[in-house]
């Protein structure tokens, strides 16, 4: 695959892995070029998973679209590289476990599950991301939400919290 750094078209995969829904393969690739490491996808091209918006409107599913928000949430926190695509692949998975039988989620239900990730990952991310995504008008909605950080969040995630979530726990020597 061509690098989308150098735009060599050697590269070895890293790693490879089936998602949740077992419809699609997850590769991790490094260019043998640059050392660029980019992902790529292998899936059914009829089955994307669709998004329910509010009001109904169904769209494709974006990784990046939710990679921005995360990213955007996790501005200038100590979290690694590594840690934020964990976080991303573990709340791709969920989804896509979530939208596997209709092959559709509703979006409200997406917003949730990155919460509950960004609450095990980064408090801060997570009031970030939950100011914007439930576009708060008062100040009680925000003192709600900073108040629920000594209870846990609403819907507590199943999964355990992330191993990669200690950004010192990984070699990826960032700094
Ligand atoms: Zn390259």
């Amino acid at each position: 695959m061509r690098c989308p750094h150098c735009g060599s078209d050697d590269d070895k995969v890293i790693d490879s892995r089936t998602l949740a829904n077992g419809e699609s393969i997850r590769r991790r690739r490094e260019c043998l070029s640059c050392g660029f490491r980019f992902t790529s996808y292998e899936r059914i091209e009829e089955k994307p998973l669709m998004v329910i918006k509010r009001g109904g409107r169904r769209e494709p599913f974006e990784r990046q679209k939710l990679e921005r928000g995360i990213i955007r949430a996790l501005e200038k926190r100590p979290i690694s590289q590594l840690s934020i695509e964990n976080l991303v692949n573990e709340i791709e998975d969920q989804a896509a476990m979530k939208g596997k039988t209709a092959n559709e989620i509703p979006s409200s239900e997406l917003g949730e599950m990155v919460l509950d990730n960004l609450y095990s990952l980064d408090k801060v991310a997570y009031v970030r991301f939950a100011s914007v995504y439930r576009k708060f008008e008062t100040v009680v909605e925000f003192l709600e939400v900073i108040e629920r950080l000594d209870h846990g969040p609403e819907h507590p995630a199943a999964s355990p919290e992330p191993a990669a979530a200690d950004p010192t726990a990984n070699g990826c020597g960032s700094d």
